[in-house]
């Protein structure tokens, strides 16, 4: 064979082809090669094969040919040659290369198959791109504690995100569903999970929240929010709320509590007052007000400063809540007032309750490092009556109460029924 057939030889080649001698000069090159590299067949002819190499890559093409040389292997397309090749207005394009030597009379030859590589470049480019994407999803999901599930209602195909397993807290052996969901769901909140579980197609609400409980026992709380896609397709967005609700519960608490004694405040008694009014009216059931305030606080404030009147307080409404049932609460409504609300008990009870405060509180000695002192309560009792308009008309007989006990020497119980 002469150097003439290897040019028929590259012309019957149906890709771009074009064939180099040792010296990296272009002996031949067919039609296909001109077109891809935007020039003709004479112009690529006897020229050096760097003009078809970025200026860039000439240099890592050059060490590239000479480990090819060395240890020469043919090699099939689409398995890792990686180039760009420069057409003559100098723009570039990844090419895909296969490589076969030849030797024609003592002679050594290599034929380069060469195809335009962008389609793959760019749709790997793009894979590359939607994997760091989707990495990035997973971990959004998994730093939010997000978690989605996908439904088709022709098919009745369930998909699971990857992130439910963790969101829920299930074992590695086990797998998402809705009765694995709903069985961690504590006993409170599983009617409205099933309500909202229940009918796709007749949802009213979008969204739920509900606890479960998982299997070390921890409780979370998960918002579910479903939308419908189509007609048939619904999706779940599932998130763990739990830090949102724990703060939210702590704001509300402080919101109601009294920073001093621990105790609810006069915000929160109002609304339980009311609510034991409601209970009143509605069911009949007798509820009493134990208002109380310190006597001669002044006094204590004046002798052992202002820090010995605050542990007074302190202390003595830790008495007080000591002694109280569950149902029962106690409440700070100002300064050095109290109140206490005494569920389902009568004046009589309230009376003996009350009795027992104010001597406990008389037999305590508050103390400050060294320095100790006692003090003692003025109680008022009332209860609500049938003829009154609303909450505020008993505690209004519980104040009336409270102050015929401070003029009634102080350190006494007295009571209007
Ligand atoms: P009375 O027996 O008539 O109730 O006399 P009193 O001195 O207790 O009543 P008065 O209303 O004259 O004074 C209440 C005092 O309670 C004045 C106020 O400085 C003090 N006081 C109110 N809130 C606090 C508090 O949070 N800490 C302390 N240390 N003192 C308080
Ligand atoms: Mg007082
Ligand atoms: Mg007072």
């Amino acid at each position: 064979m002469n150097p003439e057939n290897l040019k028929w030889m590259i012309n019957a080649i149906p890709d771009a082809a074009i064939l180099v001698n040792q010296e990296q000069q272009i002996v031949a090159a067919n039609l296909k090669a001109a077109d891809l590299f935007d020039r003709t067949t004479e112009s690529l002819e006897d020229a050096p094969l760097d003009i078809l190499i970025p200026e860039s890559s000439v240099k890592s093409h050059h060490d590239h040919v000479r480990r090819y040389f060395s240890q020469p292997q043919q090699r099939p397309m689409g398995t890792g040659l990686r180039f760009h090749g420069q057409r003559e207005d100098s723009s570039t394009f990844p090419v895909d290369i296969m490589l076969s030597q030849f030797r024609v009379e003592s002679l050594d030859y290599t034929l380069a198959v060469i195809r335009d590589d962008s389609e793959r470049a760019e749709v790997q480019a793009m894979q590359e791109k939607l994997q760091s994407a989707n990495a990035r999803l997973a971990r959004a999901q998994e730093v939010g504690g997000l978690a989605w599930w996908e439904t088709n209602l022709e098919t009745g195909q369930l998909i699971w995100s990857t992130t439910v397993p963790q969101l829920l807290g299930l074992q590695p052996d086990e797998k998402p569903s809705f009765p694995a969901a709903q069985s961690m769901c504590v006993p409170e909140d599983r009617l409205q999970f099933d309500a909202f579980h229940g009918h796709w197609g007749a949802i009213s609400a979008r969204t739920v929240c509900y606890r479960i409980r998982k299997k070390e026992g921890e409780i979370r709380w998960i918002e579910e929010t479903v939308h419908q896609e189509a007609d048939h397709i619904v999706i779940g967005v599932m998130r763990d709320i739990t830090d949102q609700k724990n703060l939210e519960e702590k704001l509300r608490t402080e919101s109601v509590t009294d920073e001093l004694t621990g105790l609810f405040n006069r915000k929160q008694f109002n609304q339980d007052l009311n609510s034991r009014y409601s209970s009143f009216i509605r069911s009949g059931i007798i509820s009493s007000i134990v208002m109380y305030d310190f006597d001669h606080f002044k006094n204590i404030n004046d002798v052992y400063g202002h820090a010995m009147g605050d542990e007074v307080l302190k202390q003595a409404a830790s008495l007080v809540v000591d002694q109280l049932r569950p149902s029962d609460n106690a409440y700070r409504l100002g300064g050095e007032e109290f109140a206490i609300l005494l569920n389902g008990t009568d004046t009589d009870d309230a009376k003996t309750f009350a009795e027992r405060i104010r001597k406990s509180v008389e037999a305590a000695r508050f103390k400050i490092d060294d320095v100790r002192t006692c003090a003692t309560i003025s109680l008022g009792i009332a209860k609500f009556r049938s003829d009154d308009r609303c909450f505020e008309d008993a505690l209004k007989r519980a104040d009336g109460a409270l102050y015929r006990s401070k003029a009634n020497a102080r350190n006494n119980v007295s009571t209007c029924d």
